[in-house]
């Protein structure tokens, strides 16, 4: 493969981007700064599992409001664990029979929205964004496709299109459009059951603990996404180990903290970036040399438009 020097300096400007976005990254030291004390005002969600019927009605809603593809049929899905993937951004999966009861129960499945996202917290360039009313967002276009994101999710949410010629990271968006027009998500909006509810965080929470003190015999006394993670704006509860439900044990501290360490510093695109470019670089020029390709003098830029020129 031949690495012109124009396409040397294109590579070489995204590790420049990357690094310019880097320091920007460095310099959101915490979400604590533009967060209230514990996302108490933030736009959350409270699943109440014991509520969910399983009908999927939320999936195909996520899925119109979304563009994506429509779900698959009940039969298809039936007694399947299915992961989300980069065309579906939520799942209903069924686990049981493990109620009391004998029957089944439904757990939906999505990106969490936490308070302090691990997910932006390693972005070098900011493509993921914890926004201030709660939805913690993506934007394409800044994307550089690293997958650091997937690496430091606690909840192993994000996806990536490896199928795509320009690939991007896809996950929940908790609708913020459809937010910022004071509507609910699609999901919650079409809910029959009320397994489902929208609202500020703080009051999810205390409607979530109203509803485990009346019923002490019948719900598990945790809220989760309470504290998993240092807080998620999507929260759950349960007449059943949340264990059971598919929902993974994580720790109750931010997750920034532990993964920054390990993805972000040293800083990638500063220590490996550089010499792996300029490695590519010489191999290149020696190769061109033995060919007999002279460079005339001018400087890169000059010959980058020379290469434009001639496409
Ligand atoms: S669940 Fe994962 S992808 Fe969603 S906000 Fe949290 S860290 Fe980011
Ligand atoms: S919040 Fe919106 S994007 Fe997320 S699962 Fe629900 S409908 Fe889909």
């Amino acid at each position: 493969m031949k690495l012109s020097r124009r396409g040397f300096l294109q590579v070489a400007g995204i590790a420049g981007t990357a690094a310019a976005g880097l320091g920007a990254s460095t310099a959101r030291a915490s979400f604590h700064t533009s967060l209230d004390a514990k996302g108490e005002n933030e736009n959350a969600m409270l699943v109440d599992t014991t509520l969910c019927a399983g009908c999927r009605g939320c999936e195909a809603a996520c899925a119109e409001a979304n563009g994506l593809p429509a779900p698959a049929s009940d039969e298809a899905v039936k007694g399947a664990r299915r992961e989300t993937a980069p065309e579906v951004f939520t799942v209903v999966n069924a686990f049981g029979p493990i109620g009391h009861d004998g029957d089944d129960r439904f757990a939906k499945r999505q990106c969490m929205h936490c308070l302090e996202p691990a997910c932006a917290s390693v972005c070098m360039v900011r493509a993921l964004d914890k926004t201030p009313t709660g939805p913690v967002v993506y934007h394409g276009e800044r994307c550089l496709g690293c997958r650091y994101c997937m690496v430091a999710c606690p909840f192993e949410v994000p996806k990536y299109q490896y199928d795509k010629l320009a690939p991007l990271v896809r996950k929940c968006t908790f609708c913020p459009s459809r937010q910022a027009e004071g509507k609910k998500p699609a999901c919650a909006s079409v809910c029959p059951t009320g397994a489902l509810t929208f609202g500020k965080r703080r009051a999810l929470i205390e409607l979530a603990k109203g509803r485990i003190y009346r019923n002490p015999e019948k719900y598990l006394h945790h809220v989760y996404g309470e504290h998993e993670a240092g807080g998620t704006d999507w929260l759950y509860i349960s007449d059943v180990p949340f264990e059971q439900l598919g929902m993974k044990a994580v720790r109750d501290e931010p997750y920034p903290d532990k993964v920054q360490g390990a993805l972000s510093a040293p800083p990638f695109v500063m220590t490996l970036w550089p010499p792996l470019l300029m490695g590519l670089y010489a191999f290149s020029k020696r190769r061109d040399a033995l060919n007999g390709n002279h460079h005339e003098p001018g400087g890169a830029a000059a010959e980058a438009k020379k290469e434009d020129r001639h496409g």
